[in-house]
């Protein structure tokens, strides 16, 4: 059988790219060690046969729910049971993220009637020897009610040019802060506006970047400068159900 094979965007520059080295050669080890433990066992009571990784230790069976150490069997699971494993972790991930999602949820509620509570000085707040702004439970736990101030652009233009000017120079007249135009004690004198300096710390979102690198791939236009590109590979998981929508 021949295998179906989908023609991609990025067909024609794919080849010509180098793979991906591990982005994190420390993570990429633990990855590693990891794989080198992956082997399929069976559970000795049914005989249901599962890709596992790890310790071997007893460990509940997902088919027949007995509890036992499984028996190794010698040889690599197939393609379809790393699969199956995979599958199997990701809705255990999604699960995960639903339950972190209502608590993250739930503790911005509480977080909000604690805060309530506060401003009105409730009951509670100050006792045991904490400060007002404080509330300590009888197993010590406390909690903290505090401000402090928060930066947000508002102008996204006028930011990126204050980070950009130099910090030496006054953005409305280009004269240093010792010119005369910035004695204030002076009629129509300005006060000093320097640049921020802080071009070398701008960059475009990784996402936009990327996007970008793509761009100029298919349309054969030089990379921007400073810039590589490398074939990545990735895998795209469709669950039963969902529909699958291409790249
Ligand atoms: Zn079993
Ligand atoms: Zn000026």
């Amino acid at each position: 059988m021949v295998a179906k094979q989908r023609a991609g965007k990025y067909d024609a520059v794919l080849p010509a790219l180098p793979a991906l080295p591990p982005e994190n050669p420390t993570y990429q080890a633990r990855v590693q060690a990891l794989k080198d433990t992956v082997r399929k066992v069976a559970c000795p009571s049914c005989g249901d046969q599962q890709v596992v990784w790890g310790e071997t230790e007893e460990r509940v069976c997902g088919a027949c729910g007995g509890e036992a150490t499984p028996i190794p069997i010698d040889e690599p699971p197939s393609a379809a049971e790393l699969v199956a494993a995979y599958a199997g972790r990701r809705d255990e991930q999604e699960q995960v993220a639903a339950t972190v999602s209502r608590l993250n949820l739930e503790i911005e509620m509480l977080s909000q009637l604690i805060q309530s509570s506060q401003e009105r000085k409730a009951e509670g707040w100050g006792d045991y020897g904490v400060q007002g702004n404080a509330l300590r439970l009888a197993n010590g736990d406390t909690i903290r009610v505090r401000k402090e101030p928060y930066g947000q652009v508002t102008d996204k233009e006028a930011f990126r040019r204050w980070c950009v000017a130099p910090p030496d120079a006054c953005m409305d007249c280009g004269e240093g802060e010792a010119a005369p135009g910035h004695d204030v004690s002076v009629d129509g004198a300005h006060p000093f506006h320097p640049g921020g300096g802080m071009e070398r710390q701008l960059q475009l979102w990784p996402s936009t970047m990327n996007a970008v690198v793509k761009e100029r791939l298919i349309a054969g236009d030089p990379l921007p400068d400073g810039t590589t590109a490398w074939a990545k590979t990735k895998i795209v998981f469709t669950p039963s159900g969902s529909v699958y929508t291409g790249d």
